[in-house]
């Protein structure tokens, strides 16, 4: 047996399937001919791989696996999208949600079990932090999906459960599969990375890959994203701005996307709309005003709909091109913010949340 300590082939790139192809006494090529099998054509049965010499495949079935996310739950929306709770081999659940729009087909994907980066407005924060995802579990959501719709989505997002960027080799591996000619063979600038902004990852991320970048921004100010996006404390926006320039800076026509969660009350000021015009001056730049998707325990509301038309229409007029996200598959608690795996917390946030004192006659 001892299935878990043989290579997951899942986790390997177009250089690893080579590699284990020439470990195996095969060529190169019949490496990259494996990767094709596996997530161009979604067959992980060896013996189907016929233009694989026999000897290989023998090996593989012996000493490596194919392990996928189970989907164990599949719950569509009325506004057609639909969310797959998957099951990894540990028991553990993540989300991934597929939104259909036209033409588009776009993926969100989770790059890690929980979040341990406590945003105020987030349901994934509540639920703490496990661990990492693998390149296999990552990529694994994107080969359950194209099974699942007979093709590849023409765009992945890395905005689901996770940091991207805390997750920083698994996710770059994931990503150059997405994009890989003998795999998904979906374009570079229709994988976007969303980060909290995690700043020298993010420089790091700049020399190896060149996805399209979305940044969490939620406020044009460091005393107010201290407060909503708690990694600024450790990365203010002297350290970010410049870092999201850099990342774009010599790619002609392309954009940092700055995500923007329309808190009513909080952040949705015409004040805020000024300050965040001054903040991204100089820099290509769109802005996607997310409405605040409300969760089980959250305090927040969304800013009412005027509130937001105005703000947007502040950006407009300084010539930022903004867009209100449409909230989509609310409905299954599928939208932004709202994904909760069964995730067993090991940053024992809600340890220390139990040991507060309560203040007051609470129950
Ligand atoms: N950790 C990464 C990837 C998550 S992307 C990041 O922070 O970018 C998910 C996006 O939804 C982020 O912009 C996040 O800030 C936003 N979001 C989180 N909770 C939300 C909520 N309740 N309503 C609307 N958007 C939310």
């Amino acid at each position: 047996m001892g299935g878990a300590n043989r290579t997951n082939l899942l986790d390997l790139d177009r250089q690893g399937m080579e590699a284990i192809a020439v470990a195996f006494g095969a060529k190169p090529f019949h490496g990259r001919n494996l990767l094709k099998w596996i997530h161009k054509h979604g067959v992980t049965d060896f013996e189907q791989m016929t233009d694989l010499p026999k000897a290989f495949r023998q090996r593989l079935a012996e000493e490596t696996r194919i392990d996928l996310p189970e989907i164990v739950f599949e719950q569509p929306s009325l506004d057609g999208t639909t969310k797959w709770v998957l099951e990894l081999h540990d028991g553990q659940r993540i989300e991934t949600v597929y939104i259909p729009d036209g033409d588009r087909s776009t993926i969100c994907v989770s790059s890690q079990v929980g979040c341990a980066l406590d945003c105020a407005f987030c349901s994934t924060a509540q639920q703490g932090f496990n661990r990492n995802l693998t390149t296999g579990e990552i990529i694994g959501q994107v080969w359950q999906a194209t099974r699942e719709l007979g093709r590849p989505p023409t765009n992945v997002v890395m905005m689901g459960m996770g940091e991207p960027l805390a997750n920083f080799d698994a996710v770059v591996t994931a990503m150059n599969l997405m994009t890989e000619d003998l795999a998904y063979m979906i374009s570079k600038t229709r994988v976007t990375l969303s980060t909290s902004g995690i700043v020298p990852a993010l420089r790091r991320l700049k020399e190896v890959s060149d996805v399209s970048l979305a940044v969490s921004l939620h406020a044009p100010d460091n005393a107010l994203r201290d407060r909503l996006v708690p990694i600024n404390r450790k990365y203010p926006l002297e350290a970010l701005i410049p870092a999201c320039r850099d990342y774009i800076a010599g790619e002609k026509r392309r954009k940092v996307t700055w995500e923007y969660v329309m808190l009513d009350g909080v952040n949705d000021s015409i004040a805020h709309a000024k300050a965040l015009i001054r903040l991204l001056q100089g820099i290509p730049s769109k802005v996607n005003l997310i409405p605040f998707n409300p969760f089980p325990g959250t305090d927040y509301r969304t800013s009412p709909p005027d509130r937001i038309d105005a703000f947007r229409e502040r950006l407009i007029r300084a010539g930022i091109i903004t867009i209100t996200r449409k909230t989509r598959g609310d409905d299954i608690d599928a939208a932004c913010g709202q994904l909760v795996g069964r995730v067993r917390d090991r940053s024992r946030r809600q340890l220390r949340a139990a040991q507060v004192p309560s203040s007051g006659g609470g129950a």
